[in-house]
């Protein structure tokens, strides 16, 4: 995908009016096959089904741009009620959070106390916990609460995110926790972050590589199939156990793939997100891959039935409207230099 478009998702990622608007309309643009219901009770089906064929998951309640303390404390009473919900079904999952949810960009100290409450919750019931990473402004905030929190937690894990330069010297830092390796999902500067896939995928492998070898458990979290094909081939000649380790996907996301690996013998683990605060999670994923539009242009244009709508008008101008902003936006950025 070009830099221009991935600008473009991105920055309608971090729009605050349209994320706020789509709570209102309710699934729209074809985001129902990568966010798996609006709330838990029409998720746990969902979970029950990847379950019963070897698949666990971890549920994210979807939020973001959280400002206000209410807020934060409506998120935290809602992944407190998942929790208990996971508890209660006996489901195999566990949680990922954000952390800004809970409040990080309001004060981090209120942040930290709304997390504790969930840590203690999920550490009643042995539910792991999993701390996504965010834009780079949140990491080093979000490495700090962790290090504050980590040694009266064990059922706590992160992220390490291949595209930054630190990603190999924080991870030799989290070395006895449990963590997510990704490439990273989010738009960073040069001077923080490798630019080009070859340079991110190359780090990826290099730290894939380095966590196989070592002794805590590790989610592989990539869609890229010659990745995948490399650190199969890669534990197979180190004699590695397949314990030590899981591959993990987003829901909707490359699904062909699920059964083989099970067979095989590996953990998968899908990655499950749910709520009405859909729009931000959704943009960043047609960011990552242009052939995601399709799904846009089927659901704005055809029925259930595959018949053309007669009146596909108000998704159309949400998309003018759409690019309008986006392209203020960039001049006036372009203004300021
Ligand atoms: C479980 C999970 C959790 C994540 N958590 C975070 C997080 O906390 N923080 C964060 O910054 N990012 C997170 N991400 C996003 C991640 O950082 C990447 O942005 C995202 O996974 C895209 O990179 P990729 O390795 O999957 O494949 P890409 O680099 O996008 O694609 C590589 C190649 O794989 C193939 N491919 C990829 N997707 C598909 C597909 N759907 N169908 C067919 N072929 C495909 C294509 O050949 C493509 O060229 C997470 C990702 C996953 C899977």
């Amino acid at each position: 995908m070009t830099n221009l478009t991935k600008d473009f998702f991105i920055s309608l990622s971090n729009n605050k009016l349209l994320n706020t608007n789509a709570k209102k309309w309710g699934f729209r643009l074809g985001a129902d096959k990568f966010v798996a219901g609006t709330n838990m009770d029409s998720v746990v089906e969902t979970v029950k089904e990847l379950n019963s064929r070897g698949i666990s998951g971890t549920l994210d309640n979807l939020g973001e741009f959280v400002s206000e303390k209410s807020e934060a404390r409506i998120a935290k009473e809602e992944i407190i009620r998942t929790i208990e919900k996971i508890n209660e079904e006996n489901l195999d999952c566990h949680i990922s959070l954000k952390l800004t949810q809970l409040g990080l960009d309001i004060d981090q100290e209120f942040c930290m106390s709304n997390f504790k409450e969930i840590l203690e919750t999920a550490a009643t019931s042995n539910i792991f916990i999993n701390v996504d990473m965010e834009k780079y402004v949140h990491y080093l905030k979000a490495l700090d609460v962790l290090k504050n929190i980590r040694a009266s937690y064990p059922n706590i894990g992160t992220v390490i995110q291949s595209y930054l330069y630190r990603a190999e010297s924080d991870m030799e830092q989290l070395k006895d926790v449990r963590i997510r390796l990704v490439k990273g999902a989010y738009k960073e500067s040069s001077q923080v972050a490798y630019c080009t896939k070859e340079e991110i995928d190359r780090n990826f492998i290099k730290l894939a590589k380095k966590r196989l070898l070592g002794y805590t458990f590790t989610s592989i979290a990539t869609h890229d199939h010659k990745i995948i094909k490399e650190l199969k081939s890669f534990v197979q000649k180190n004699n590695i156990s397949k314990e030590l380790f899981e591959f993990q996907m987003l829901y909707g996301f490359r699904t062909e793939m699920y059964d083989e690996l099970i067979r095989e013998g590996y953990n998968l683990c899908t990655y499950i997100p749910f709520g009405d605060d859909w729009f931000g999670y959704f943009m960043r994923r047609l960011a990552e891959r242009p052939q995601n539009l399709n799904l846009i242009v089927k659901d704005v244009f055809y029925g259930k039935d595959n018949k053309l709508k007669r009146q596909p008008i108000l998704l159309g101008t949400l998309a003018v409207t759409s690019v309008l902003v986006w392209r203020k936006k960039r001049n006036k950025k372009g203004e300021a230099g």
